[in-house]
């Protein structure tokens, strides 16, 4: 029987602390978040691990760990308080007990890869956040790759590109998971994840399973459709289709030496903060450097000096931070330009009242 690790919080009134007074859930829109200045955390955090196993329906025993994970370990922003559950999976079987057991218990959930594109509040996260590891890959033809979705996509952008094929070469860098590529639809240097995705396996929320394929899948520039299916559980595994290329190899060291000298490698930063607006002929990160934001901080926030499009946490960011440098980059801009810059970083709301509360709104 495999056990599943749920880091948790010991608290018993995590779940019962007053909300606040407008609760309604503000997704990738407007960015408020529920207190102004000082911290209270959702769960009062303590550094013991509170281990709760639960037996779930299917028999597999679920390790909860209540309210002792602080998000800010689980994204490269380095930002957000404890969650109320925490469990990380690394097989199908896991990953589908964890959500079966969030739906059985109405709690809400989310699940993450590397928390490379959230930005968690200070608060936390009043639900469960599962933590996907579910890294297997496997190729039994030339070209065709089925990996699971919690396997680190650089690591992908590498092989095949070493392997001799091409699709991948930008993932080299990106510092997530395949599930969170799929989800986002990452790209970089004209390539995206969906020009290359053949089959997505998902499992819904009722813990059943799918197999979707590539022709009733409509991606979008850093948008999937599966930000809009209600009853999505998680991406499990993803089926990759490539062509054979001599250059790929090169073109994944061309890419990777690009992102050396153009980006901020080595500080806390979630990538791009916002889509680049769409037929205008300019970057985001043009538009900002040309407001001259370069380097401008709110408190721990910073707009990278290195790419604008870049911010990074310069040590103690809050998420009231972040939240309010983005809000101020984007009116800057729009004042100066006229152009409405959107996010693409995702805000995990503490008090999100969906149960899948990372679906685009
Ligand atoms: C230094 C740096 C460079 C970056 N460069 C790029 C770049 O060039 N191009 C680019 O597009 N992005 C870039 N990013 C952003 C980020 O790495 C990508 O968007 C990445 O694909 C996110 O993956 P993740 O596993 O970290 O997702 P997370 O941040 O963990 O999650 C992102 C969203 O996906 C959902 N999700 C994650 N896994 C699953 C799953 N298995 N099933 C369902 N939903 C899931 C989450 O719920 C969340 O809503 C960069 C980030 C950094 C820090």
């Amino acid at each position: 029987m495999s056990n599943i690790l749920l880091h948790s919080l010991p608290t018993a009134n995590c779940l019962t602390k007053p909300k606040p007074q407008n609760s309604s859930i503000s997704f990738h829109t407007s960015y408020s978040s529920p207190t102004n200045s000082s911290v209270s955390f959702l769960c009062e955090h303590s550094n013991s691990k509170q281990e709760q196993t639960q037996k779930c329906k299917d028999g597999l025993n679920l390790n909860f760990i209540r309210a002792s994970k602080l998000l800010k370990d689980l994204s490269s922003w380095g930002i957000g308080g404890p969650c109320n559950y925490f469990v990380k999976v690394h097989n199908q079987t896991q990953l589908v007990s964890a959500i079966r057991y969030c739906h059985e218990h109405s709690i809400r959930f989310i699940i993450i890869g590397k928390g490379s594109n959230c930005l968690f509040d200070d608060l936390g996260f009043d639900g469960c956040v599962i933590l996907n590891r579910i890294e297997f890959l496997e190729s039994n033809e030339p070209g065709i790759y089925r990996v699971g979705s919690g396997f680190q996509f650089n690591k992908l952008g590498m092989q095949c590109s070493n392997e001799g094929f091409t699709g991948l070469e930008f993932a080299g860098g990106i510092p997530g998971t395949v599930g969170g590529a799929t989800y986002m639809n990452a790209g970089a240097n004209g390539q995206e994840t969906a020009d290359v995705v053949d089959s997505v396996e998902i499992v819904k929320n009722d813990g059943n399973f799918q197999t979707l394929n590539r022709i009733d899948l409509k991606f979008g520039y850093r948008t999937s459709p599966f930000k809009f299916m209600k009853d999505l559980g998680s991406i499990v595994a993803v089926m990759f289709k490539l062509q054979p290329s001599g250059s790929a190899k090169r073109r994944l060291q061309e890419y990777l030496e690009r992102r050396r000298v153009s980006q901020p490698i080595g500080e806390r930063s979630a990538g791009s903060v916002f889509r680049n607006p769409p037929n205008l002929g300019i970057a985001a990160a043009e538009l900002i450097e040309k407001a001259g934001l370069k380097g401008f901080r709110v408190g721990g926030a910073m707009v990278s000096n290195i790419h604008a499009n870049f911010f990074i946490n310069s040590g103690g960011s809050t998420s009231q931070d972040m939240l309010d440098l983005i809000a101020f980059v984007k009116e800057k801009v729009d004042q100066k330009f006229g152009v409405q810059l959107k996010e693409e970083v995702l805000y995990v709301h503490p008090y999100c009242n969906d149960l899948n509360p990372n679906r685009d709104k």
